[in-house]
């Protein structure tokens, strides 16, 4: 596995040092609300895991599974709720945690269905952006890393479902794609 990575993108120090400063700007952000924390699985489930636990306002977790039909590598727009909330986000203070944006379309389909079940306030934290690669106006409220145009892995995300255990950001050998 680790033969197949061609470079890494961001180690495992930054990542723990950006996730500590997002959580506590994130916690003032939350303070004396309750939030409800959505996890967008799969990608997200680590940084999801690290962020909590940095996050110093009490919260709930939910979790939801969501698939964009197409190609791997890239988003159709066309998403799938493979896996619903188990609570109702009506009245709520609602934080989506994205692993990343590129597109941007499944994101934009995910505010506005939460916003139409009537959240209170529905706000973005992603790990990752590649603001090359929007198709849609939409902004993360808050972001980790801005990266350039390559497809990552590791981390939570993957290829073909492998890598999501790296516990780096990670770039492919070409020839892994072509396999
Ligand atoms: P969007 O709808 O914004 O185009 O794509 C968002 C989803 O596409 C992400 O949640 C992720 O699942 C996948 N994706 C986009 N860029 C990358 C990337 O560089 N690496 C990996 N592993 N997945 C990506
Ligand atoms: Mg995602
Ligand atoms: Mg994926």
């Amino acid at each position: 596995m680790q033969n197949d990575i061609q470079e890494v993108l961001i180690s495992e120090e930054e990542l723990s040092t950006k996730i500590k400063e997002l959580g506590a700007q994130l916690s003032r952000e939350y303070e004396g609300k309750n939030p409800l924390v959505i996890c967008v699985l799969k990608g997200a489930f680590i940084f999801m895991a690290d962020l909590v636990k940095t996050i110093t306002v009490p919260l709930e977790i939910d979790f939801m599974a969501v698939s964009s039909y197409g190609a791997s590598t890239k988003s159709s727009g066309v998403v799938k709720i493979v896996k619903d909330l188990d609570v109702s986000v009506e009245g709520r203070d609602v934080l989506i945690v994205e692993d990343i944006i590129d597109s941007g379309l499944t994101l934009s389909y995910l505010i506005e269905l939460l916003q139409n079940r009537n959240a209170k306030s529905t706000k973005v934290v992603t790990l990752f952006d590649k603001p090359t690669g929007r198709t849609v106006d939409l902004k993360a409220d808050y972001t980790g890393f801005t990266i350039p145009d390559a497809f990552i892995v590791g981390y939570g995300l993957d290829y073909a479902e492998h890598y999501r255990n790296l516990p780096y950001i990670g770039i492919l050998k070409p020839e892994v794609y072509s396999n």
